[in-house]
Protein backbone atom coordinates (compact mmCIF):
# COMPACT_ATOMS: atom_id res chain seq x y z
CA UNK A 1 0.00 0.00 0.00
CA UNK A 2 1.34 2.90 -0.54
CA UNK A 3 1.14 6.29 1.67
CA UNK A 4 0.58 9.64 1.35
CA UNK A 5 0.62 13.21 2.86
CA UNK A 6 -2.09 14.87 3.90
CA UNK A 7 -1.58 18.20 3.03
CA UNK A 8 -4.98 20.74 3.39
CA UNK A 9 -7.19 17.77 4.06
CA UNK A 10 -6.32 16.20 0.63
CA UNK A 11 -3.85 13.01 0.24
CA UNK A 12 -0.88 14.21 -1.83
CA UNK A 13 2.19 12.64 -3.47
CA UNK A 14 5.46 14.08 -2.65
CA UNK A 15 6.06 16.77 -5.36
CA UNK A 16 9.69 15.18 -6.11
CA UNK A 17 8.22 12.25 -6.55
CA UNK A 18 10.31 10.27 -4.26
CA UNK A 19 9.83 7.20 -2.16
CA UNK A 20 11.15 5.31 0.76
CA UNK A 21 10.34 1.74 1.23
CA UNK A 22 8.05 0.44 4.26
CA UNK A 23 9.00 -3.03 5.34
CA UNK A 24 6.39 -5.47 7.60
CA UNK A 25 8.95 -6.35 10.57
CA UNK A 26 7.88 -9.93 10.96
CA UNK A 27 8.40 -11.23 7.67
CA UNK A 28 10.93 -8.76 6.68
CA UNK A 29 9.80 -8.00 3.14
CA UNK A 30 8.60 -4.44 1.61
CA UNK A 31 4.82 -4.26 1.64
CA UNK A 32 4.70 -0.49 0.53
CA UNK A 33 6.25 2.79 -0.35
CA UNK A 34 6.27 6.06 1.64
CA UNK A 35 6.53 9.78 0.57
CA UNK A 36 10.07 10.78 0.84
CA UNK A 37 9.26 14.27 1.53
CA UNK A 38 10.93 17.74 0.74
CA UNK A 39 11.41 21.43 1.89
CA UNK A 40 8.42 22.01 -1.15
CA UNK A 41 6.14 19.51 0.49
CA UNK A 42 6.71 21.26 4.55
CA UNK A 43 6.30 24.72 3.31
CA UNK A 44 3.22 23.31 1.13
CA UNK A 45 2.24 22.21 4.56
CA UNK A 46 3.08 25.38 6.36
CA UNK A 47 1.05 27.46 3.90
CA UNK A 48 -1.80 25.64 4.50
CA UNK A 49 -1.75 25.68 7.90
CA UNK A 50 -1.16 29.34 8.26
CA UNK A 51 -4.34 29.57 6.12
CA UNK A 52 -6.41 27.62 8.70
CA UNK A 53 -4.54 28.93 11.56
CA UNK A 54 -6.89 32.03 12.13
CA UNK A 55 -10.34 30.76 11.77
CA UNK A 56 -9.30 27.53 14.12
CA UNK A 57 -7.75 29.70 16.72
CA UNK A 58 -11.12 31.42 17.13
CA UNK A 59 -13.69 28.09 17.03
CA UNK A 60 -14.99 27.94 19.70
CA UNK A 61 -13.79 25.55 22.58
CA UNK A 62 -16.84 23.56 22.21
CA UNK A 63 -16.87 23.27 18.72
CA UNK A 64 -13.02 22.24 18.80
CA UNK A 65 -14.01 19.71 21.66
CA UNK A 66 -16.71 17.96 19.54
CA UNK A 67 -14.86 17.26 16.62
CA UNK A 68 -11.82 15.92 18.93
CA UNK A 69 -14.11 13.80 20.55
CA UNK A 70 -15.73 12.52 16.90
CA UNK A 71 -11.96 11.60 16.20
CA UNK A 72 -11.72 9.36 19.29
CA UNK A 73 -14.93 7.92 18.68
CA UNK A 74 -13.88 7.18 14.96
CA UNK A 75 -10.88 5.93 16.59
CA UNK A 76 -12.31 3.64 18.95
CA UNK A 77 -14.90 2.15 15.85
CA UNK A 78 -11.81 0.87 13.65
CA UNK A 79 -10.12 -0.34 16.83
CA UNK A 80 -9.62 -3.94 14.77
CA UNK A 81 -8.26 -2.75 11.77
CA UNK A 82 -6.03 0.34 13.40
CA UNK A 83 -4.71 -2.49 15.37
CA UNK A 84 -4.08 -4.73 12.37
CA UNK A 85 -2.12 -2.05 10.91
CA UNK A 86 -0.17 -1.16 13.91
CA UNK A 87 0.91 -4.82 14.26
CA UNK A 88 1.83 -4.90 10.89
CA UNK A 89 4.10 -1.77 10.68
CA UNK A 90 5.82 -2.16 13.78
CA UNK A 91 6.03 -5.90 14.64
CA UNK A 92 4.13 -5.34 17.83
CA UNK A 93 2.23 -7.80 19.13
CA UNK A 94 -1.57 -7.93 17.78
CA UNK A 95 -2.81 -7.85 21.61
CA UNK A 96 -0.83 -5.34 22.73
CA UNK A 97 -2.05 -2.55 19.92
CA UNK A 98 -5.53 -3.63 20.29
CA UNK A 99 -5.08 -3.41 24.04
CA UNK A 100 -2.76 -0.60 24.75
CA UNK A 101 -1.93 1.40 21.39
CA UNK A 102 -5.38 2.50 19.74
CA UNK A 103 -7.25 2.30 22.48
CA UNK A 104 -4.66 5.28 24.28
CA UNK A 105 -4.60 6.90 20.62
CA UNK A 106 -8.16 7.68 20.77
CA UNK A 107 -8.15 8.39 25.05
CA UNK A 108 -5.41 11.00 23.92
CA UNK A 109 -8.17 12.70 21.90
CA UNK A 110 -11.23 12.37 24.39
CA UNK A 111 -8.71 13.21 27.07
CA UNK A 112 -7.76 17.09 25.14
CA UNK A 113 -11.14 17.08 24.28
CA UNK A 114 -12.60 17.52 27.52
CA UNK A 115 -9.23 19.29 29.10
CA UNK A 116 -10.07 22.10 26.84
CA UNK A 117 -12.90 22.93 27.63
CA UNK A 118 -11.65 22.99 31.67
CA UNK A 119 -8.09 25.01 30.87
CA UNK A 120 -7.78 28.49 32.35
CA UNK A 121 -5.71 31.22 32.62
CA UNK A 122 -4.95 33.39 35.96
CA UNK A 123 -5.41 37.01 36.96
CA UNK A 124 -3.52 39.11 39.60
CA UNK A 125 -4.94 42.05 41.16
CA UNK A 126 -2.21 44.40 42.19
CA UNK A 127 -3.44 45.71 45.62
CA UNK A 128 -3.00 49.22 46.52
CA UNK A 129 -2.36 49.67 42.53
CA UNK A 130 -5.48 50.10 41.39
CA UNK A 131 -4.63 47.40 38.83
CA UNK A 132 -5.50 44.37 37.56
CA UNK A 133 -3.47 41.71 35.42
CA UNK A 134 -5.25 38.69 33.19
CA UNK A 135 -3.68 36.49 31.38
CA UNK A 136 -4.47 35.49 28.00
CA UNK A 137 -3.46 32.16 27.13
CA UNK A 138 -3.17 32.22 22.77
CA UNK A 139 -2.25 29.26 20.69
CA UNK A 140 1.05 29.38 19.22
CA UNK A 141 0.16 29.29 15.75
CA UNK A 142 1.77 26.69 13.53
CA UNK A 143 3.53 24.18 15.55
CA UNK A 144 5.78 20.82 14.72
CA UNK A 145 5.42 17.14 16.35
CA UNK A 146 7.95 14.71 15.55
CA UNK A 147 7.31 11.03 16.77
CA UNK A 148 9.32 7.82 17.16
CA UNK A 149 8.73 4.16 15.73
CA UNK A 150 7.85 2.36 19.00
CA UNK A 151 4.22 3.85 19.82
CA UNK A 152 3.34 4.87 16.47
CA UNK A 153 0.03 6.34 16.87
CA UNK A 154 -0.43 6.45 20.77
CA UNK A 155 2.58 8.93 20.96
CA UNK A 156 1.76 10.66 17.70
CA UNK A 157 -1.64 11.56 19.19
CA UNK A 158 -0.51 12.13 21.95
CA UNK A 159 1.08 15.44 20.93
CA UNK A 160 -1.33 16.54 18.31
CA UNK A 161 -4.54 16.34 20.41
CA UNK A 162 -2.96 19.02 22.99
CA UNK A 163 -1.54 21.22 19.97
CA UNK A 164 -4.60 21.33 18.17
CA UNK A 165 -7.09 21.58 20.82
CA UNK A 166 -5.53 24.61 21.87
CA UNK A 167 -6.23 26.27 18.73
CA UNK A 168 -2.74 25.48 17.05
CA UNK A 169 -2.46 24.13 13.37
CA UNK A 170 -0.07 21.17 13.21
CA UNK A 171 2.66 20.20 10.61
CA UNK A 172 3.23 16.45 12.41
CA UNK A 173 5.83 13.43 11.05
CA UNK A 174 5.49 10.36 12.11
CA UNK A 175 8.35 7.79 12.16
CA UNK A 176 9.65 6.88 8.49
CA UNK A 177 9.77 3.32 10.21
CA UNK A 178 6.29 3.14 10.87
CA UNK A 179 4.24 5.48 9.03
CA UNK A 180 1.11 3.71 8.53
CA UNK A 181 -1.22 4.41 11.06
CA UNK A 182 -0.33 8.52 11.08
CA UNK A 183 -1.85 8.13 7.26
CA UNK A 184 -4.88 6.46 8.44
CA UNK A 185 -5.22 9.11 11.06
CA UNK A 186 -5.72 12.06 7.94
CA UNK A 187 -9.16 10.18 6.33
CA UNK A 188 -10.50 9.89 10.09
CA UNK A 189 -9.61 13.03 10.50
CA UNK A 190 -11.68 14.57 7.28
CA UNK A 191 -14.64 12.28 8.36
CA UNK A 192 -15.25 13.83 11.78
CA UNK A 193 -15.15 17.16 10.36
CA UNK A 194 -11.52 18.70 11.12
CA UNK A 195 -11.14 21.47 9.04
CA UNK A 196 -8.63 21.49 6.09
CA UNK A 197 -5.39 22.62 6.91
CA UNK A 198 -5.21 22.05 10.87
CA UNK A 199 -3.55 19.22 10.69
CA UNK A 200 -1.09 17.73 8.06
CA UNK A 201 1.13 14.82 7.77
CA UNK A 202 4.10 14.82 6.22
CA UNK A 203 6.16 11.43 5.48
CA UNK A 204 9.73 10.96 5.30
CA UNK A 205 13.42 11.10 6.82
CA UNK A 206 14.39 12.48 9.88
CA UNK A 207 17.42 14.00 8.60
CA UNK A 208 15.27 15.74 5.55
CA UNK A 209 11.90 15.90 6.44
CA UNK A 210 12.07 16.12 9.94
CA UNK A 211 14.85 18.66 9.51
CA UNK A 212 12.79 20.81 7.25
CA UNK A 213 10.40 21.17 9.84
CA UNK A 214 12.70 21.76 12.56
CA UNK A 215 14.43 24.57 10.62
CA UNK A 216 10.83 26.64 9.16
CA UNK A 217 11.26 30.30 10.28
CA UNK A 218 6.91 30.09 10.59
CA UNK A 219 6.99 26.95 13.01
CA UNK A 220 6.98 28.45 16.30
CA UNK A 221 7.57 25.19 18.41
CA UNK A 222 8.68 21.79 18.35
CA UNK A 223 7.62 19.25 20.18
CA UNK A 224 9.41 15.96 19.85
CA UNK A 225 9.67 12.12 21.05
CA UNK A 226 12.41 10.33 20.39
CA UNK A 227 16.10 9.61 20.79
CA UNK A 228 18.48 11.42 23.00
CA UNK A 229 21.11 12.15 19.97
CA UNK A 230 18.66 13.42 17.46
CA UNK A 231 16.77 15.53 20.63
CA UNK A 232 20.33 17.46 21.17
CA UNK A 233 20.60 17.86 18.07
CA UNK A 234 16.99 19.68 17.11
CA UNK A 235 17.62 21.50 20.16
CA UNK A 236 20.87 22.94 18.44
CA UNK A 237 18.85 24.20 15.39
CA UNK A 238 15.59 25.82 17.18
CA UNK A 239 17.50 27.26 20.36
CA UNK A 240 19.16 29.94 18.54
CA UNK A 241 15.43 30.62 16.74
CA UNK A 242 13.65 30.62 19.77
CA UNK A 243 11.28 28.10 19.31
CA UNK A 244 9.50 26.23 22.17
CA UNK A 245 10.78 23.23 22.60
CA UNK A 246 9.70 19.96 24.43
CA UNK A 247 11.85 17.28 24.23
CA UNK A 248 10.85 13.71 25.26
CA UNK A 249 14.32 11.37 24.94
CA UNK A 250 15.96 7.91 26.06
CA UNK A 251 16.01 6.17 29.11
CA UNK A 252 17.86 3.53 30.79
CA UNK A 253 15.27 2.95 33.70
CA UNK A 254 16.11 1.30 37.48
CA UNK A 255 13.59 -1.44 38.64
CA UNK A 256 14.23 -1.30 42.43
CA UNK A 257 13.28 -4.44 43.63
CA UNK A 258 13.26 -4.79 47.88
CA UNK A 259 12.37 -7.87 49.47
CA UNK A 260 9.41 -6.35 51.13
CA UNK A 261 7.63 -6.31 48.05
CA UNK A 262 4.44 -8.04 47.36
CA UNK A 263 6.49 -10.44 45.27
CA UNK A 264 4.28 -11.90 43.13
CA UNK A 265 2.60 -8.66 41.94
CA UNK A 266 6.01 -7.75 41.25
CA UNK A 267 7.11 -10.79 39.76
CA UNK A 268 4.57 -10.26 36.82
CA UNK A 269 4.85 -6.59 36.28
CA UNK A 270 8.52 -7.00 36.14
CA UNK A 271 7.91 -9.49 33.24
CA UNK A 272 6.34 -6.66 31.50
CA UNK A 273 8.31 -3.74 32.35
CA UNK A 274 11.16 -5.68 31.02
CA UNK A 275 9.61 -6.79 27.82
CA UNK A 276 6.18 -5.16 26.71
CA UNK A 277 6.63 -4.27 22.96
CA UNK A 278 10.00 -6.66 22.68
CA UNK A 279 11.29 -4.09 26.02
CA UNK A 280 10.50 -1.18 22.79
CA UNK A 281 9.39 1.29 25.51
CA UNK A 282 11.16 4.14 26.87
CA UNK A 283 9.48 3.41 30.11
CA UNK A 284 10.90 -0.18 30.33
CA UNK A 285 12.60 -0.83 33.56
CA UNK A 286 15.86 -2.14 31.50
CA UNK A 287 18.18 -1.88 34.59
CA UNK A 288 16.65 -4.68 37.55
CA UNK A 289 18.36 -4.01 40.89
CA UNK A 290 17.16 -6.63 43.32
CA UNK A 291 17.92 -6.72 47.36
CA UNK A 292 20.41 -9.67 47.67
CA UNK A 293 18.32 -10.89 50.44
CA UNK A 294 15.93 -12.13 47.24
CA UNK A 295 18.84 -12.27 44.61
CA UNK A 296 18.88 -15.88 43.79
CA UNK A 297 15.11 -16.29 44.55
CA UNK A 298 14.10 -13.70 41.86
CA UNK A 299 16.51 -14.76 39.47
CA UNK A 300 15.35 -18.18 39.33
CA UNK A 301 11.43 -17.03 39.00
CA UNK A 302 12.38 -14.47 36.34
CA UNK A 303 14.38 -16.63 33.78
CA UNK A 304 10.91 -19.50 34.50
CA UNK A 305 8.33 -16.80 33.84
CA UNK A 306 10.26 -15.02 31.23
CA UNK A 307 10.95 -18.48 29.35
CA UNK A 308 6.90 -19.06 29.11
CA UNK A 309 7.13 -15.70 27.08
CA UNK A 310 5.89 -17.21 23.53
CA UNK A 311 8.21 -15.37 20.87
CA UNK A 312 5.69 -15.32 17.87
CA UNK A 313 4.16 -14.07 14.62
CA UNK A 314 2.70 -10.41 15.92
CA UNK A 315 -0.58 -10.91 14.21
CA UNK A 316 -1.33 -13.96 16.46
CA UNK A 317 -3.63 -13.71 19.34
CA UNK A 318 -1.34 -15.83 21.87
CA UNK A 319 1.86 -13.92 20.74
CA UNK A 320 3.92 -12.07 23.34
CA UNK A 321 7.10 -10.73 22.14
CA UNK A 322 6.91 -10.06 17.89
CA UNK A 323 9.16 -8.68 16.13
CA UNK A 324 12.12 -5.63 16.56
CA UNK A 325 10.80 -2.63 14.67
CA UNK A 326 13.65 -3.28 12.03
CA UNK A 327 16.87 -5.16 11.07
CA UNK A 328 19.10 -2.19 11.90
CA UNK A 329 17.57 -1.97 15.18
CA UNK A 330 17.39 -5.65 15.75
CA UNK A 331 21.25 -5.47 15.03
CA UNK A 332 21.76 -2.26 17.24
CA UNK A 333 20.12 -5.02 20.16
CA UNK A 334 22.32 -7.84 19.01
CA UNK A 335 25.31 -5.82 19.39
CA UNK A 336 25.17 -5.45 23.16
CA UNK A 337 24.14 -8.98 23.45
CA UNK A 338 27.82 -9.72 21.65
CA UNK A 339 29.45 -7.35 24.06
CA UNK A 340 28.35 -9.14 27.29
CA UNK A 341 31.02 -11.65 27.62
CA UNK A 342 33.91 -8.51 27.11
CA UNK A 343 31.90 -6.49 30.13
CA UNK A 344 32.12 -9.82 32.47
CA UNK A 345 28.44 -10.12 32.11
CA UNK A 346 26.67 -13.60 31.87
CA UNK A 347 23.73 -13.90 29.96
CA UNK A 348 21.49 -16.11 31.84
CA UNK A 349 18.34 -16.58 29.55
CA UNK A 350 17.79 -15.86 25.65
CA UNK A 351 20.41 -13.85 23.57
CA UNK A 352 19.33 -15.78 20.60
CA UNK A 353 17.62 -14.66 17.60
CA UNK A 354 13.97 -16.09 17.95
CA UNK A 355 13.00 -18.49 15.24
CA UNK A 356 9.09 -18.59 13.78
CA UNK A 357 7.64 -20.82 11.43
CA UNK A 358 6.78 -18.69 8.18
CA UNK A 359 8.60 -15.77 9.19
CA UNK A 360 12.04 -17.00 8.89
CA UNK A 361 12.77 -13.36 7.63
CA UNK A 362 11.39 -11.31 10.74
CA UNK A 363 13.25 -9.47 13.07
CA UNK A 364 12.55 -11.64 16.35
CA UNK A 365 14.77 -11.97 19.13
CA UNK A 366 14.49 -13.76 22.36
CA UNK A 367 13.81 -11.92 25.87
CA UNK A 368 17.46 -11.86 27.30
CA UNK A 369 18.14 -11.26 30.72
CA UNK A 370 21.71 -10.26 31.39
CA UNK A 371 23.45 -10.46 34.86
CA UNK A 372 25.97 -7.90 35.37
CA UNK A 373 28.36 -7.44 38.38
CA UNK A 374 29.01 -3.66 37.74
CA UNK A 375 26.57 -0.81 36.96
CA UNK A 376 29.68 1.05 35.08
CA UNK A 377 29.00 -1.13 32.04
CA UNK A 378 27.86 -0.34 28.81
CA UNK A 379 24.88 -2.76 28.90
CA UNK A 380 23.94 -0.78 32.26
CA UNK A 381 24.63 2.67 30.70
CA UNK A 382 23.47 2.89 26.90
CA UNK A 383 19.92 2.60 26.03
CA UNK A 384 19.52 -0.51 24.29
CA UNK A 385 15.47 -0.40 23.76
CA UNK A 386 14.74 -3.91 22.68
CA UNK A 387 14.02 -7.30 24.67
CA UNK A 388 17.33 -7.04 26.96
CA UNK A 389 17.22 -6.37 30.70
CA UNK A 390 20.28 -6.56 32.69
CA UNK A 391 19.97 -7.69 36.21
CA UNK A 392 21.81 -7.17 39.50
CA UNK A 393 22.20 -7.38 43.33
CA UNK A 394 22.62 -4.58 45.76
CA UNK A 395 22.36 -4.58 49.90
CA UNK A 396 21.55 -1.45 51.53
CA UNK A 397 19.02 1.04 50.12
CA UNK A 398 22.11 3.65 49.50
CA UNK A 399 23.62 1.84 47.22
CA UNK A 400 20.44 0.74 45.50
CA UNK A 401 19.39 4.72 45.31
CA UNK A 402 23.36 5.75 43.97
CA UNK A 403 22.93 2.98 41.33
CA UNK A 404 19.28 3.77 39.97
CA UNK A 405 20.55 7.17 39.82
CA UNK A 406 24.20 6.57 38.40
CA UNK A 407 23.73 7.05 34.87
CA UNK A 408 23.24 9.89 32.25
CA UNK A 409 19.25 9.41 31.85
CA UNK A 410 16.28 9.97 34.21
CA UNK A 411 12.81 9.30 32.46
CA UNK A 412 11.11 7.03 34.96
CA UNK A 413 12.05 4.75 37.73
CA UNK A 414 9.60 1.56 39.26
CA UNK A 415 9.96 0.89 43.09
CA UNK A 416 8.78 -2.33 44.62
CA UNK A 417 8.87 -2.19 48.70
CA UNK A 418 5.90 -1.99 51.35
CA UNK A 419 8.32 0.41 53.64
CA UNK A 420 6.59 3.63 53.47
CA UNK A 421 9.76 5.54 54.95
CA UNK A 422 11.90 4.10 51.67
CA UNK A 423 8.94 5.24 49.31
CA UNK A 424 9.25 8.52 50.60
CA UNK A 425 13.16 8.58 50.69
CA UNK A 426 13.31 7.21 46.98
CA UNK A 427 10.79 9.20 46.01
CA UNK A 428 12.72 12.37 46.88
CA UNK A 429 16.10 11.37 45.87
CA UNK A 430 15.19 9.40 42.10
CA UNK A 431 17.14 11.66 39.77
CA UNK A 432 14.15 11.33 37.45
CA UNK A 433 10.82 12.70 36.15
CA UNK A 434 8.47 9.85 36.90
CA UNK A 435 8.37 7.06 39.87
CA UNK A 436 6.01 3.93 39.94
CA UNK A 437 5.62 2.05 43.45
CA UNK A 438 4.60 -1.31 43.18
CA UNK A 439 3.27 -0.56 40.05
CA UNK A 440 4.16 -0.03 36.00
CA UNK A 441 2.73 1.98 33.47
CA UNK A 442 -0.10 3.18 35.22
CA UNK A 443 -0.73 6.07 33.41
CA UNK A 444 -3.02 8.90 34.73
CA UNK A 445 -3.54 11.78 31.82
CA UNK A 446 -3.75 14.45 33.92
CA UNK A 447 -0.30 13.51 34.98
CA UNK A 448 2.98 15.68 34.06
CA UNK A 449 4.69 13.41 31.61
CA UNK A 450 8.86 13.34 31.06
CA UNK A 451 12.51 12.79 31.88
CA UNK A 452 15.17 14.62 33.96
CA UNK A 453 18.91 14.50 32.72
CA UNK A 454 19.32 13.67 29.62
CA UNK A 455 15.77 11.99 29.18
CA UNK A 456 14.75 15.36 27.84
CA UNK A 457 13.25 19.16 28.78
CA UNK A 458 9.70 19.79 29.32
CA UNK A 459 6.44 18.07 30.02
CA UNK A 460 3.80 16.06 28.37
CA UNK A 461 0.27 15.46 29.83
CA UNK A 462 -2.62 17.38 31.11
CA UNK A 463 -2.33 21.04 31.65
CA UNK A 464 1.26 21.09 30.86
CA UNK A 465 0.71 20.22 27.35
CA UNK A 466 -1.63 22.87 26.70
CA UNK A 467 0.63 25.22 28.69
CA UNK A 468 2.97 24.05 26.23
CA UNK A 469 1.38 24.86 22.97
CA UNK A 470 -0.26 28.05 24.15
CA UNK A 471 2.07 31.57 25.09
CA UNK A 472 0.94 33.23 27.92
CA UNK A 473 0.68 36.53 27.30
CA UNK A 474 -0.29 39.39 30.68
CA UNK A 475 -2.90 42.64 30.11
CA UNK A 476 -2.14 45.21 32.84
CA UNK A 477 -5.34 47.47 33.23
CA UNK A 478 -5.01 50.38 35.87
CA UNK A 479 -8.15 52.07 36.79
P1 LIG B 1 14.77 8.95 16.50
O1 LIG B 1 15.33 10.06 17.32
O2 LIG B 1 15.67 8.25 15.57
O3 LIG B 1 13.54 9.47 15.62
C1 LIG B 1 12.40 10.06 16.17
C2 LIG B 1 11.73 10.94 15.13
O4 LIG B 1 12.60 12.02 14.83
C3 LIG B 1 11.45 10.24 13.80
O5 LIG B 1 10.24 10.70 13.29
C4 LIG B 1 12.60 10.69 12.94
O6 LIG B 1 12.33 10.67 11.57
C5 LIG B 1 12.78 12.11 13.44
N1 LIG B 1 14.12 12.70 13.19
C6 LIG B 1 15.31 12.06 13.08
N2 LIG B 1 16.29 12.96 12.80
C7 LIG B 1 15.70 14.18 12.77
C8 LIG B 1 16.18 15.50 12.53
N3 LIG B 1 17.46 15.75 12.26
N4 LIG B 1 15.29 16.53 12.57
C9 LIG B 1 13.99 16.29 12.85
N5 LIG B 1 13.47 15.07 13.04
C10 LIG B 1 14.32 14.02 13.02
O7 LIG B 1 14.10 7.96 17.55
P2 LIG B 1 13.44 6.55 17.24
O8 LIG B 1 14.53 5.58 16.98
O9 LIG B 1 12.33 6.71 16.26
O10 LIG B 1 12.75 6.22 18.66
C11 LIG B 1 13.39 5.57 19.70
C12 LIG B 1 13.82 6.56 20.76
O11 LIG B 1 12.70 7.30 21.23
C13 LIG B 1 14.39 5.88 21.99
O12 LIG B 1 15.55 6.58 22.40
C14 LIG B 1 13.29 6.03 23.03
O13 LIG B 1 13.71 6.03 24.36
C15 LIG B 1 12.71 7.35 22.64
N6 LIG B 1 11.36 7.52 23.18
C16 LIG B 1 11.15 8.39 24.21
C17 LIG B 1 9.89 8.53 24.75
C18 LIG B 1 9.62 9.49 25.88
O14 LIG B 1 8.46 9.76 26.15
N7 LIG B 1 10.62 10.02 26.55
C19 LIG B 1 8.83 7.78 24.23
C20 LIG B 1 9.08 6.90 23.20
C21 LIG B 1 10.35 6.78 22.67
Amino acid sequence: MNIKNYINGKFEDPIKGEYIDNYNPSIGEIYGQIPNSSKDDVEKAVEAAEKAFPSWSNTTLATRSKILSKIAELIKDKLEFLAAAESKDNGKPISLAKAVDIPRAAANFQFFANAITQFSSEAHESVGLNAMNFTLRQPLGVVGCISPWNLPLYLFTWKIAPAIASGNCVIAKPSEITPMTAFLLGEICNEAGLPKGVLNIIHGLGASTGQAIVEHPNIKAISFTGGTETGAHIARIAAPMFKKLSLELGGKNPNIIFADCDYEKMLETTVRSSFANQGQICLCGSRILVEEKIYEKFKTDFIKKVSELKVGNPSEETTNIGALVSKEHLEKVKSYIDIAEVENAKILFGGDRGTVKNCENGYYLQPTIIEVSDNNCRLNQEEIFGPVVTIMSFKTDEEALQLANDVKYGLSATLWTNNLNRTMQFSKQLHTGIVWVNTWMLRDLRTAFGGAKDSGVGREGGFEALRFFTEPKNICIQY
